[in-house]
C-alpha cells in the first residue's frame, strides 16, 4: 500500500473534521461492557482537540439493517465517551448522522468541540457504499479521518466512499500504530520470526499462511485448524472439527512448507473431551500417530501437555511473534489450558515483539490479564488478517497519498 497522508500532516485548526472510529463495542443495558475501541481513539480526539479542530465522529454499532434500532443507538456510546474524556461541557451527541439536525449541530461547534452522530447503519447507503449517502456525510467536514482499523476492510460510506467527496483524506493515529505494527515491524521482522496460528477455521487463516511463508522462520498451528492438517497427514481426529472443502489447500500448504523449509509444526497431543460445555470430562491423548489420534467419538478441544511444552520453548527463542487465533476453546476454564501457557510463554519473552492479531486471540490474551504484557494489541479482527494477508485494506487503501 503506498504511504498515506496522516492526520499529523494536515492543518486543522478550526477546521470541520470528519473523523471515521471504531466505537462497535459490546454494550448491556445501556452500559459499555469493553471499552478498549474507544479507548483506542482517544489519542486521535486528544490531538484534534488539541489542534483546536472541530472534530465530527462518525461510527457504527451493530447490525441494523439499514434502519434505526434503538437498541443499537451510540448514545450509551457518547455517555461513556463523555466520562473518559472527563470534560462534558464540550461533547455532543446528535440523534441523526445526516440532514438538517446533523447540519445544525455541526454549525453550532466551536474550535475543540466534539460531536458524535448516530450510527451511519441506520442508514441503507452506509453498508451499500451509496454515493449520495456519503457526500451527505461528506458535506458536514472539510478534512476526513479514517481511524476505525476495525471497519477498515469494509467498503463502506463512511470508510470508503466519503474520502472521494473530500479534497483531504488521512489516517489517524490509532489507524497509524496499527499499519506500523502490522505492516511496518513484520516487514524485515526480527529473527526468529514465529507465527502462532488457531482458531476455528483454516479457511480464514490460509491467506496470512501463503502470504508469510517466504516471511517467517516457523509456523505454530492450534485450535481447531490444526486438525484439518492433522487430518490430511492421516492422523483419527475423532469428531474434532475439520473442514473438508480445506483438505486439498492444507496439503499444498505442508508441501509448501517442506519445499520452502519453513517449519509448520502441527499438535502433537490434544485435550479431547465427549461435549464442548464447562464441566465436561475431558483428558489428555496419547502422543499422535498414523494410529492414534483423538479418540473416535471426542473432540479435540485444545492442545495438549507435550505440544504446550513444544510451543512454549519455540516461543521462548522466538524474537518476533505473532498471534492469531485461540489454540482451544479458550472461552471453557477446562480448555483454556494451551492458551492460557501460550499466551504467558510470550509475556515471558520480554525481548521478543509480540504483535496479537485482534478477535479471539486480544480477547483470550486479556481474560488472563496478560494484555500490558504484549507489544501491540490489534483492535481489528478481519482488518488485520487481511492486512497479514497483503490484501488492501479499502478504508485505507483510498485515503490521500502521501506526496
Ligand atoms: P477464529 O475466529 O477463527 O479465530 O476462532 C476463534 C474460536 O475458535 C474461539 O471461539 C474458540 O473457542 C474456537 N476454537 C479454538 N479451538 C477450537 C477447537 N479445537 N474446537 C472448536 N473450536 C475451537
Amino acid at each position: 500500500m503506498a504511504a498515506k497522508l496522516s492526520i499529523r500532516h494536515l492543518s486543522v485548526r478550526g477546521k470541520r473534521v470528519l473523523v471515521r472510529v471504531d466505537f462497535n463495542v459490546p454494550i448491556e443495558g445501556s452500559c459499555v461492557t469493553d471499552d478498549t475501541r474507544i479507548v483506542e481513539s482517544l489519542p486521535t480526539l486528544l490531538f484534534l482537540r488539541e489542534k483546536r479542530a472541530r472534530i465530527i465522529l462518525l461510527a457504527h454499532l451493530g447490525r441494523p439493517g439499514g434502519k434505526p434500532v434503538a437498541g443499537l443507538s451510540l448514545e450509551p456510546v457518547f455517555k461513556h465517551l463523555r466520562k473518559l474524556l472527563d470534560d462534558s461541557r464540550n461533547i455532543f451527541f446528535c440523534p441523526e448522522c445526516i440532514g438538517p439536525l446533523a447540519e445544525a449541530a455541526v454549525l453550532a461547534l466551536k474550535d475543540g468541540d466534539i460531536l458524535l452522530l448516530e450510527n451511519v447503519r441506520f442508514h441503507a447507503g452506509e453498508e451499500a457504499n451509496n454515493s449520495t449517502f456519503s457526500a451527505e456525510l461528506a458535506q458536514l467536514g472539510e478534512i476526513y479521518i479514517n481511524d476505525a482499523f476495525g471497519a477498515a476492510h469494509r467498503a463502506h460510506a463512511s470508510t470508503v466512499g466519503i474520502s472521494s467527496h473530500l479534497p483531504f483524506s488521512a489516517t489517524g493515529l490509532l489507524v497509524e500504530k496499527e499499519l506500523y505494527y502490522l505492516q511496518g515491524q513484520l516487514e524485515s521482522p526480527k529473527r526468529p520470526f514465529l507465527v502462532l496460528l488457531g482458531g476455528s477455521k483454516v479457511s480464514d487463516k490460509i491467506g496470512v499462511i501463503e502470504a508469510l511463508m517466504e516471511r517467517a522462520d516457523k509456523f505454530l498451528i492450534g485450535g481447531a485448524m490444526a486438525y484439518t492438517f492433522l487430518k490430511v497427514q492421516g492422523i483419527p481426529v475423532g469428531d474434532s472439527l475439520v473442514e473438508v472443502d480445506d483438505f486439498g489447500l492444507a496439503g499444498k500448504l505442508l508441501t509448501l512448507s517442506k519445499d520452502s523449509g519453513v517449519e509448520l509444526l502441527l499438535p502433537l497431543d490434544a485435550v479431547e473431551t465427549l461435549e464442548i460445555q464447562p464441566g465436561a470430562v475431558c483428558r489428555n491423548t496419547p502422543v499422535f500417530s498414523q494410529r492414534r489420534g483423538v479418540t473416535r467419538g471426542w473432540i479435540g478441544v485444545d492442545i495438549g501437555v507435550k505440544t504446550r511444552a513444544l510451543y512454549s520453548a519455540e516461543i521462548a527463542r522466538a524474537a518476533t511473534i505473532l498471534w492469531n487465533g485461540p489454540l482451544g476453546v479458550f472461552e471453557i476454564r477446562e480448555f483454556s489450558s494451551g492458551t492460557r501457557i501460550a499466551a504467558e510463554a510470550i509475556a515471558a519473552n520480554s525481548l521478543s515483539v509480540s504483535i496479537i492479531g485482534g478477535g479471539d486471540s486480544v480477547a483470550a490474551v486479556r481474560s488472563f490479564d496478560l494484555g500490558n504484557k504484549m507489544t501491540f494489541l490489534s483492535t481489528g479482527g478481519g482488518a488485520s488478517l487481511r492486512l497479514l494477508e497483503g490484501r488492501p485494506l479499502p478504508g485505507i487503501d483510498t485515503l490521500t497519498e502521501k506526496k
